[in-house]
């Protein structure tokens, strides 16, 4: 279990960096020892979620700084015979304390849907790691009014079976797909409105204490200047931060703006 993204009573700050497919070994170890340097000026919690190939040295370099090293993806299967596949066991082994499931990208490109993010979900809990767990709607959907239903229904279908006391390990990033990577940021009003609809769900499946306590991020087009009036708002706990996370000034002007 991942000391650094702490229990506490009250919901903290979480800002997760996702690099997705980028980096070398040399870039990760150079970048996460910059911020090991800067995080401890910082008051929220920071995670990195960097591709397979630089857990281990990134968590070897993160180590005894308040950076958590985590994954963007992981195998819905025990260690066994599924070739090219990576399992929880093994990403904690390499030191990865949480996973980002769900991911617009996962679910778009290689056809994940909520059963799947589901059985991921179980695995990664089991392993004693947090996940993020990535929801949202399209544009279309959006467009169309069915943004409550879209949301409603990605909630049901990622906790099924989820028990209670494992709810404390999870963390929900509502990205709204057509905000992410597209330079355009959902406004405030928009995510306030989805991320107390994302907190009633939780409430109705496990109980008003546990929708209280849940870290709800927001992602899409997160920037230095944006993350100020979006964490203004009291229901947002965070960030799922892609593309301004791949510089390291960026990044670190974000947390410095989250951590204000
Ligand atoms: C993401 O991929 O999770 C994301 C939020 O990307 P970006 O910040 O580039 O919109």
């Amino acid at each position: 279990m991942t000391e650094k993204f702490m229990k506490e009573s009250r919901r903290h700050t979480v800002v997760i960096g996702n690099w997705k497919m980028h980096k070398t070994i040399a870039e990760a170890k150079s970048y996460v020892s910059a911020l090991a340097l800067f995080s401890n000026h910082c008051r929220v919690h920071i995670g990195l979620a960097v591709p397979f190939t630089m857990i281990l040295t990134a968590a070897e370099v993160a180590r005894g700084s308040p950076i958590s090293i985590g994954a963007q993806n992981v195998s819905p299967f025990d260690n066994g015979p599924f070739t090219g596949e990576i399992s929880s066991q093994m990403l904690k082994d390499a030191g990865a304390s949480f996973v980002i499931l769900g991911h617009s990208e996962r679910r778009r490109l290689f056809l994940e849907d909520d059963e799947v993010i589901n059985k991921k979900l179980k695995k990664v809990l089991a392993e004693g790691m947090r996940a993020v767990v990535c929801v949202g709607e399209t544009l279309s959907e959006r467009e169309s009014g069915k943004t409550e239903i879209v949301l409603l229904r990605q909630l049901e279908g990622c906790f099924q079976g989820i028990k209670k006391e494992q709810m404390s390990d999870v963390i929900i990033a509502y990205e709204p797909v057509w905000a992410i990577g597209t330079g355009v940021v959902a406004t405030i009003d928009i995510v306030k409105t989805v991320h107390r609809l994302c907190r009633q769900v939780i409430a109705r499946q496990f109980g008003e204490s546990i929708a209280e306590a849940i870290v709800i991020q927001y992602g899409g087009s997160v920037n230095p200047e944006n993350a100020v009036d979006l964490l203004a708002s009291q229901d947002v706990d965070g960030f799922l931060v892609g593309t301004s996370s791949l510089s390291l000034e960026s990044f670190c002007e974000i947390l410095k703006n989250s951590s204000a």
